[in-house]
């Protein structure tokens, strides 16, 4: 059996950037330490943050101590005011290529754009970028949703920075047949489009995809679904535990990837459990 390891696979820039900046606090800062909502979507790493002193909170509390880390999703500007206003010595590692998007729209609702987002609602970057709209913001996964919306006089559309590269192209070629005026922003991070495509052609290359990552991290689930587009069988496990090695024995190559939120430790332990086959 052959292996084919995606260049792509595990850690972004904005994921390793926040996990160190993580794993630094204690030696830079004074504690109790905590991260706004967990840090990223790997339960993984999540327990090695709890088990160097590192929680998350998914409230704001009246009053706070210590420092608080903001994630790489970022938060909208409301959250991180009243952190701050609670007490927290607030660091933010929210991506560049995020502060990025949530820039062109607090810039374009100052200027009366309705901002529309293409991503998922209940993702906490989509969340982010909600608040930097104010109230001319609308969130839709899919055309018609975004067919029913008001016309706008002036709008924005811009992508949540993991969104699927193919579906946003059917946004921006509905968007220019039917709403011309409207302004388009390709805010996909090249970090993802460049592992939605090495998925795809992977794909095309092997006889099965195994993709690895939490079950809850969008762009990994984003994967998995680019590698069934192709024809293959996609495999979303998160961790050695979950891989059916029988199933995985009828396979002659193997294709393997990981969202950008899967540590590099993790792809290591799988990759040596199919080497095993
Ligand atoms: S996927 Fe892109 S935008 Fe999101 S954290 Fe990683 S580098 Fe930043």
């Amino acid at each position: 059996m052959e292996i084919l390891l995606a260049k792509t696979a595990g850690f972004c820039m904005g994921v390793s950037r926040a996990v160190e900046l993580a794993l630094n606090l204690p030696r830079r800062f004074h504690g109790p330490f905590y991260t706004y909502g967990p840090l990223i979507h790997n339960p993984q790493v999540l327990s090695l943050l709890e088990e160097k002193g590192i929680s998350a909170i998914e409230e704001i509390p009246e009053h706070g101590e210590g420092t608080l880390l903001i994630r790489a999703h970022g938060v909208p500007p409301q959250a991180k005011a009243r952190l701050e206003r609670a007490g927290f010595n607030v660091l933010d590692a929210t991506c560049p290529r995020v502060i990025k998007v949530q820039t062109i729209i607090s810039h374009h609702s100052r200027q009366g754009y309705a901002s529309i987002i293409i991503g998922d609602r209940n993702h906490p970057e989509v969340i982010g970028l909600q608040g930097f709209a104010g109230e001319n913001a609308y969130v839709v996964d899919n055309i018609k949703d975004l067919s029913n919306l008001p016309v706008f006089r002036s709008a924005i559309i811009v992508a949540q920075t993991t969104q699927n590269t193919l579906f946003f192209e059917s946004i921006k070629s509905w968007a220019e047949e039917y709403f011309p005026h409207y302004k388009i922003f390709d805010t996909i991070c090249d970090s993802t489009a460049k592992r939605q495509e090495e998925v795809k052609q992977l794909a095309c290359s092997v006889d099965a995809v195994v993709v690895v990552g939490g079950y809850n991290s969008g762009n990994t689930k984003r994967l998995a679904e680019i590698a069934r587009q192709q024809g293959k069988p996609a495999f979303h496990i998160e961790t050695e535990n979950e891989l059916d090695l029988n199933e995985l024995k009828s396979f002659r190559r193997i294709g393997l990837t990981a969202g950008a939120s899967t540590p590099n430790w993790i792809i290591k332990e799988i990759r040596r459990a199919i080497e095993s086959l």
